[in-house]
């Protein structure tokens, strides 16, 4: 049976996210040495940087660029990115994108896909409800020139299923493999990234293999539906809409690119807030925007309502997979859980006993002091885990450093309660009993072979060298 404890996620230290690296830190004054005289620099209201000499000239600085590519290969900071001026993936780059895809020849399918995530903080912005604001941005995304939008539900769909399966092929592999469990989620590329960087060979082998939803997504997308619509992968541009900046640097990942297409599975990620400054920068009120039928290709939808997952927020892996692994390990049906908080709100678990005995145990660890503490038990070979759902963000995905910020005077905290709430508003769908998804299994998964199928629905991880440069921060 399966214990029950009280305690629903709640909102504690929102800030708890990975500290930027010295490097990414804004100088907020410096006073630098010319030669004899001392200059300074200054940042102005609008954000540029103002280098004033002794004698009172001012010279404008030119904003130093930090590339994708610099950010991965930085061993100091990842999360939080919003300090790191990213050109590749924006949401101008989209604009650009947009306006020249005019010509009939070279012009490009555009595939929009929202997370839900992002669509409960623009709802929370806009006063509707998360299925409304789907389909008032399946309009406004249309209007621009995007051909589909779709659903990161639906993705999600194969990475908990995926997710399931590999649970249980862990378990059973646990006295032979010691570092078969606890399976770590791996939808998080801020922890990704971190544990990459800092806990590398100790902690890799534990992460879950499967693709987050938005990589799914990427496979479904420049490989399923490309071939379906007689498309090469390049004539597609994918866009995926995320609650944080750490995306953008998922979908820049080696392994997420397809070396004879010479492109990325997922080409743009914007962040929800990015959203509203394209709202914002069209004049355009999403609460004035007619709503259109939602796609229904790759989407979780019944009628003109989006499903979502129940569990947690942040894709609810530990809810889906604790159930899998109740019914098909002990034959027990699970049909609610609530967790027992332990330290912070922010670190949950719940147990799974037979005779007394806990047969499975899991957590969820999110913000970083959460996770550190959970690595540390690991290297002390304390931690009594099965799995844990890892979240950089404190609170998860709805917290995410790229969702809508709160309106002047708005308190943070409620804010989130309300996207929280937005969020749970979707009715809830079952992976298990999603049959557009187990078509696709029996249908285009099985008909590419095993070993390509693995390639669609997992991904692997590397161990990243520190750089010595005297700067990075301890972890
Ligand atoms: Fe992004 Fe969610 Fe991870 Fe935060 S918890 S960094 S929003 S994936």
């Amino acid at each position: 049976m399966a214990s029950v404890f009280s305690g629903v996620l709640q909102l504690t230290d929102l800030d708890d996210f990975i500290t930027p690296s010295q490097e990414c830190v804004k100088p907020v004054k410096v006073e630098k040495k010319q030669g004899r005289s001392v200059a300074k620099i200054q940042i102005e209201d609008d954000g540029s940087y103002i280098q004033v000499n002794q004698d009172g000239e001012k010279q404008k600085l030119e904003r130093a660029k930090i590339t994708l590519n610099d950010c991965l290969a930085c061993s100091g900071c990842i999360t939080s990115a919003e300090s790191v001026l990213i050109t590749q993936q924006s949401h101008e780059e989209l604009f650009k994108v947009l306006r020249n895809n005019t010509n009939e020849k070279e012009q490009k399918i555009v595939v929009v896909s929202l997370s839900p995530q992002s669509r409960a903080s623009l709802a929370a912005h806009y006063g509707l409800s998360s299925s409304e604001t789907g389909r008032r941005l399946t309009t406004f995304l249309k209007s621009l020139g995007v051909h589909h939008v779709f659903d990161t539900n639906f993705s999600r769909t194969f990475s908990l299923l995926e997710s399931q399966k590999e649970f249980l092929d862990r378990f059973q592999r646990k006295e032979q493999d010691h570092k078969a469990l606890p399976m770590l989620t791996s939808a998080c590329p801020g922890w990704i990234c971190y544990a990459e960087k800092t806990h590398g060979e100790f902690i890799l082998p534990y992460i879950s293999s499967t693709r987050s939803p938005q990589q799914m997504m990427g496979s479904l997308v420049k490989c399923y539906f490309a071939e379906q619509q007689g498309l090469s992968p390049q004539q597609i541009y994918h866009v995926t809409v995320m609650p944080c900046f750490d995306k953008k640097l998922e979908a820049s990942r080696s392994d997420f690119y397809l070396t004879n297409n010479e492109t990325r599975e997922v080409d743009c990620v914007i962040t929800s807030g990015e959203v509203l400054k394209m709202l914002e920068e069209e004049n355009v009120s999403l609460t004035d925007v007619t709503p259109m039928p939602l796609d229904t290709l790759f989407s979780n939808v019944s009628g003109n309502e989006y499903l979502s997952h129940a569990g947690s927020s942040s894709g609810g892996y530990l809810h889906h997979v604790f159930i899998n692994a109740a019914k098909q390990l002990f034959g027990e049906e699970i049909k609610e859980l609530t967790y027992k908080t332990l330290r912070n709100k922010d670190f949950q678990e719940i147990t799974l006993e037979r005779d007394g005995v806990v047969v499975l145990s899991f957590a969820a660890a999110y913000g970083f002091r959460n996770i550190q503490n959970l690595v540390q038990k690991l290297k002390r070979g304390k931690s009594p885990y099965h799995f844990v759902e890892v979240m950089a963000c404190p609170s998860g995905c709805i917290n995410g450093g790229g969702q809508v910020k709160p309106s002047l005077g708005e308190n943070p905290k409620e804010l989130l309660h309300k996207v929280d709430e937005l969020y749970k508003a979707d009715l809830p769908a079952v992976p298990e009993e999603d049959t557009h998804v187990a078509e696709l299994y029996e249908t285009w998964l099985q008909s590419v072979g095993s070993d390509r199928a693995k390639e669609l629905l997992h991904t692997q991880y590397h161990t990243v060298e520190k750089m010595t440069n005297g700067l990075v921060m301890k972890w």
